[in-house]
């Protein structure tokens, strides 16, 4: 499929200057905004401004579909014969959904790799790799971190075996990363890892959000634009970092801030639907979750552990709750788990687990959400690696 390159990139500004920055992006001529970002203004604006075409714009009577990789785990067990064969079956398994949905974007919903398994300096590589077939059919993504994304790296015991000493393991010299960093084990930031998915992909609307919210790094908003008006909003798409890795696993209270302060910002009388991603569910997960098979009014075909929540809940639940205009909110995370359920006036959604890296034998498949503009709806079903459908559930009408 020929690379259509369809995005606005803004040069927005840093800090809490929203109301400048909204006023700054509406000006543009795009569907896919970018709010509360540091992103630097590139080559490919021109194009857009004088096609005025944008691929990410929901096309005319016809629902913008999203699919949702969840925990490929990419780079696990690097140094054995399993872990390298286990992402070629997670590119199969992208590489099928994407053929058979065909989706106008994909979100990367975090633990892409697997970060304190990779014996290489920079795990870029593999997130590179776990992107590929995403970006080999020229469609946009953006992503979201996982707890296994930047955790430092562990050495495997078996390294230390007769030699004593283990080899280290450096990027090729043909590798576009090489040079730039010494070898060494220190792992990849998560800093790191978005810059360089950033900077290296023009599809990607990943960012590396308010530089007060960091270490927490993947906190941004995405407009997703009507049809016949690009200006006009039919959804919001919020990214949170949940954590995990370098610092704890929780949606902090100044993260929480950020969506209340954004969100009144960029959609102030709540009218314009809102759908929340991160990757570690938050504890009303637990909540809701079936005891055993999922009843209605959950929709969903696997419950098979336990919800490992993040460590506290600092306020996020709580603004999204009592926000109308809230509908969904996606996790990663337990790759047992795949069902949605409701809570108070929204749902709360697990993926399902793509990739063959990670704990859990399940099939693998990957959630789609499809968002229809008139009369609006979200509708989302479960897409199996061998093509079976199931678990489909209106989340908004
Ligand atoms: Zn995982």
């Amino acid at each position: 499929m020929a690379v259509k390159e369809s995005k606005q990139r803004l040069q927005c500004i840093m800090g809490r200057c929203f109301s400048q920055l909204t006023i700054l992006c509406f000006t543009y001529y795009l569907s896919i905004v970018a709010v509360g970002c540091n992103r630097q203004e590139e080559k490919d604006v021109k194009l857009l401004t004088t096609t005025g075409e944008n691929y990410l714009r929901i096309r005319p009577g016809v629902p913008f579909k999203i699919a949702l990789f969840a925990d490929l785990h990419f780079g696990e067990n690097a140094w054995t014969n399993w872990g390298p064969q286990q992402d070629l079956n997670s590119i199969k398994v992208m590489s099928t959904v994407l053929d058979d949905e065909t989706p106008d974007f994909v979100i990367y919903l975090g633990d892409v790799i697997t970060a304190n398994n990779i014996p290489i300096a920079n795990a870029s590589l593999y997130w590179d790799q776990a992107t590929s077939p995403t970006r080999d059919r020229g469609i946009p993504w953006a992503s979201v971190f996982g707890n296994h994304d930047d955790a430092p790296f562990i050495w495997p015991l078996e390294w230390f075996s007769a030699p004593g000493i283990p080899q280290l393991i450096c990027p090729a010299t043909s590798s576009p990363y090489s040079g730039e960093e010494e070898c060494s084990f220190r792992g990849t930031q998560r800093i790191e890892l978005m810059r360089n998915e950033i900077e290296r992909n023009t599809l990607s609307y990943s960012q590396r959000g308010p530089k007060d919210l960091w270490p927490s790094v993947s906190n941004y908003v995405l407009q997703l634009s009507s049809s016949d008006k690009p200006q006009l909003p039919v959804a919001f798409l919020y990214f949170l970092d949940s954590g995990g890795g370098s610092y704890p696993e929780v949606i902090s209270s100044s993260q929480a801030e950020w969506f209340k302060y954004t969100s009144q910002e960029v959609n102030p009388d709540s009218r314009v639907p809102e759908i929340i991603f991160w990757h570690i569910p938050s504890k009303a997960y637990k909540e809701v979750a079936p005891r055993f098979m999922i009843f209605k009014p959950c929709v969903g075909s696997i419950n098979k552990e336990r919800v490992s929540a993040q460590e506290a809940e600092m306020g996020i639940m709580n603004i999204l709750s009592k926000r109308p205009s809230v509908k969904a909110v996606f996790v990663g995370h337990d790759h047992g788990l795949d069902w949605c359920c409701p809570y108070s006036k929204l749902w709360l959604c697990f993926a399902r687990h793509t990739g063959y890296g990670g704990y859990g034998n399940w099939p693998r498949g990957a959630r789609i959400l499809e968002i229809n503009e008139q009369p609006f709806s979200i509708k989302s079903w479960i897409k199996m690696e061998d093509g079976h459908v199931h678990s489909e559930v209106i989340l908004s009408t």
